[in-house]
């Protein structure tokens, strides 16, 4: 494909979904994003060449939030290698990214690292016994490397807001730590999770961090090693099967590429060999996954026969 073809392809879509009605509804419930205005999308893909193309929005920083999952889950395994496996597992939960009811069936052990509950057992191990600022300093210094770019910032404004509002997480919280899942103080690791949810990037920003999943684990510009081929195709595959809640079969279905989608309306997608890709569209479905941001990926995969099931 020429890059103009990509480009092309891009730039379509973006005009799509600018002119469409429906855009879901914003998260509320975190007060700060509810301000959100819902008419604004974005969409970057970055190939491996390093042809970077983008339409709407895709300057325009947003509360990457779950996306963040990912990224955490990839610092913990650095720390804490298989070991990640004994405090949460690598299924897909079929319930709401902030469900409660399964904790209490499993011992307190998440289902998979990109449910609530899960990041937040996956925060205790990157906070492995630091202060907290420490372990935020840590997680927001990756996300500049991995985009290479230093001006990546925390939205203090959102992280108040969330620790404001946090119950839910609260409840998930301590209810692990009843069952000794968590090592750390609850409020510092509630403290970590809602400042690396609230960590605010771009498109084009978030597009260039996903790099090294569709690439074995590398950055390709530098060569740099960010993890074995191993660990990105495994993260993939709990991209792909949990990265969206219990909407993760529809969009496997859908658009069939591994993903993971944050409140705030973004959704990261890998492209294995070829390219990452991040939309946003803040509105979200019933499942609280980005409602064009999805329609979005599924116009880009089926246009360009970028699946990881075959190109039909
Ligand atoms: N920070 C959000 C929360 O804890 C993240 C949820 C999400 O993006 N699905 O509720």
């Amino acid at each position: 494909m020429t890059s103009s073809a990509l480009q092309t392809a891009v730039t379509e879509i973006a005009e799509e979904m600018a002119a469409r009605e429906d855009r879901g509804d914003v998260a509320s419930y975190i007060p700060e994003l509810g301000r959100i205005d819902p008419r604004q999308f974005a969409i970057s893909v970055v190939t491996r060449d390093g042809e970077i193309a983008c339409g709407g929005d895709c300057d325009t920083a947003f509360s990457i939030q779950s996306i963040s999952k990912v990224f955490t889950l990839t610092l913990a395994l650095g720390i804490a290698g298989d070991r990640v496996w004994n405090r949460v597992g690598r299924e897909p939960s079929g319930s709401p990214f902030n469900s409660i009811v399964q904790l209490e069936r499993e011992k307190g052990i998440p289902r998979n690292p990109f449910i609530n509950a899960g990041a937040i057992a996956v925060t205790d191990l990157v906070l492995a016994g630091h202060q907290p600022r420490e372990a935020i300093g840590e997680i927001l210094r990756f996300m500049q490397f991995l985009a290479d770019d230093d001006a990546i910032f925390i939205d203090r404004n959102v992280a108040l807001s969330e620790n404001a509002t946090g119950f839910n997480n609260r409840a998930l919280a301590n209810f692990m730590k009843g069952f000794g899942v968590l090592e750390n103080e609850v409020e510092h690791v509630l403290g970590v999770y809602f400042h690396h949810c609230a960590i605010a990037m771009t498109c084009r920003q978030l597009a260039l961090a996903g790099r090294f999943l569709a690439h074995n684990g590398v950055r390709p510009e530098t060569g740099y090693s960010v993890v074995t081929p191993e660990r990105a195709r495994r993260i993939n595959a709990i991209m792909l099967t949990c990265g969206h809640y219990d909407g993760s079969g529809e969009f496997a279905y859908r658009v069939g590429l591994p993903g993971k989608s944050g409140v705030g309306g973004g959704i990261l997608a890998i492209v294995p060999g070829k390219a990452s890709v991040c939309v946003w569209s803040p509105g979200l479905d019933v499942t609280g996954n980005s409602h064009l941001g999805r329609i979005a990926l599924e116009l880009l995969t089926s246009r360009l026969g970028w699946t990881v099931f075959g190109p039909g």
